[in-house]
């Protein structure tokens, strides 16, 4: 793709394996034995979330759900669930996957549909999270990189759409 300008490195494509392979090292010693479903949010997740499931030494299911909030670079603050899963979660260990947790909504959103599912656990797997006021507190939460309140796109991360296919992850200037 052609260099754009507005674009500035935040984390190298060798960066980011290497943080997700320490992230499926623990995530596959903490379920040794198991096999939890992993669900990806898409869009953004679908680039982080396809490397994820392949750096676990253990078994596991995937699945796939589709939620918006976001208009170019500010979040609507409503979330709508555009697609849901279609695997039976009762009794199930849970795995979301996320691409960024910016206010928390979406994951919360998420959260609280999931626990009236009866999953034997839930866990979150975020690639980036922003430093943010309005922190909800998560339980078994695994997380790739803090960042800043900056707008980042790549590695499935998107602007209106673009960017998406970018290897690394890039601020959005
Ligand atoms: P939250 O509900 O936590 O405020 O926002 C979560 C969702 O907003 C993420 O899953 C992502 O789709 C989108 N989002 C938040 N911050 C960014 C960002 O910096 N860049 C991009 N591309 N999307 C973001
Ligand atoms: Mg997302």
């Amino acid at each position: 793709m052609k260099k754009n300008p507005n674009l500035e490195i935040l984390f190298h494509k060798a960066q980011i394996q290497k943080r997700i392979n320490k992230m499926g090292c623990s995530i596959s010693k903490n379920f040794n034995g198991e096999i939890p479903i992993l669900v990806c949010v898409l869009n953004g997740s679908f680039i982080f979330f396809a490397d994820l499931v392949r750096s676990l030494s253990i078994d596991c299911e995937i699945d796939f759900l589709k939620v918006s909030s976001y208009q170019g670079r500010k979040t609507t603050g409503r979330i709508i669930l555009e697609k849901d899963i279609s695997l039976n979660v009762y009794g199930r260990h849970i795995i979301i996957v996320e691409d960024i947790i910016d206010s928390g909504k979406t994951v919360n959103f998420l959260l609280e549909r999931f626990k009236k599912k009866n999953c034997l656990s839930i866990s979150i797997v975020t690639m980036l999270k922003k430093s943010n006021k309005f922190n909800f507190p998560l339980i078994n939460e695994y997380i790739g990189f803090e960042v800043k309140q900056e707008f980042v796109v790549g590695y499935g991360l998107d602007y209106n759409q673009r960017f998406r296919n970018l290897e690394a992850i890039y601020i959005l200037n």
